[in-house]
């Protein structure tokens, strides 16, 4: 069994979308089985010591918490991971995917396409121009048949898939997980992960499962 992790997840502490208080997600986290997991509201992304304080709150010393944060472009949203906080805010929303994916990739982080498949086929044909790590192919916010689509676009792209719960409701945390390779401890661990596709969707994540 590899390591447990949750790449997208929001809480109401910055998503205003989400249900999910921050004090309760570590638990459920650790209840769904999870090694860990990432935060990444809307636009923001946690600092630091906010996620330290949570994980000591907990008494999780093993659980992992990291925190990126989710990109709305003008065509699809992407998930990115290891810019610095205070640089999310040069991300402006509405943007080209192809630009923030590159500002991304500048700032040293790396991009996880979002839902790709969620009401059509969001990112379009130029999806393949994204420099991408990952494609997520499972969450509570893609329809079977959008899976589908989903998992089919990652393999004519050539991008690794990954599965997550894209939770806005605690009952929703770990209920699709990525499984990695090797333990994930922090942001680089993770970034180097994600940038070697050492991981696969976690089987209890596949609705289609047997495809992968
Ligand atoms: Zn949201
Ligand atoms: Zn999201």
């Amino acid at each position: 069994m590899g390591y447990l992790f949750d790449l997208h997840v929001h809480t109401n502490r910055y998503s205003p979308c989400s249900r999910i208080p921050p004090e309760q997600l570590v638990r459920q986290a650790l209840r769904a089985g999870l090694d860990g997991l990432a935060i990444t509201e809307h636009h923001r992304q946690w600092e630091e010591e906010e996620l330290g304080a949570l994980v000591n709150a907990n008494g999780a010393s093993r659980f992992t918490l990291l925190a990126g944060f989710e990109y709305s472009s003008s065509q699809g949203d992407l998930l990115i991971y290891g810019v610095p906080s205070d640089q999310v805010s040069s991300f402006i929303p509405g943007g080209p995917p192809q630009k923030a994916a590159e500002m991304a990739r500048r700032l040293g982080g790396v991009c996880v396409a979002a839902h790709p498949t969620r009401a059509g086929l969001g990112f379009g044909e130029r999806i393949h121009e994204i420099p991408l790590v990952g494609i997520e192919v499972v969450s509570v916010n893609l329809k079977e048949y959008e899976q589908r689509l989903a998992l089919g676009l990652a393999k004519a792209i050539k991008v690794p898939p990954v599965a997550c719960s894209d939770a806005h409701r605690l009952e929703d945390v770990g209920r699709y997980a990525t499984e990695f390779q090797d333990p994930i401890r922090s942001m680089s661990d993770l970034q180097k992960a994600l940038s070697r596709g050492r991981f696969r969707p976690a089987d209890h994540a596949l609705a289609v499962r047997g495809r992968v």
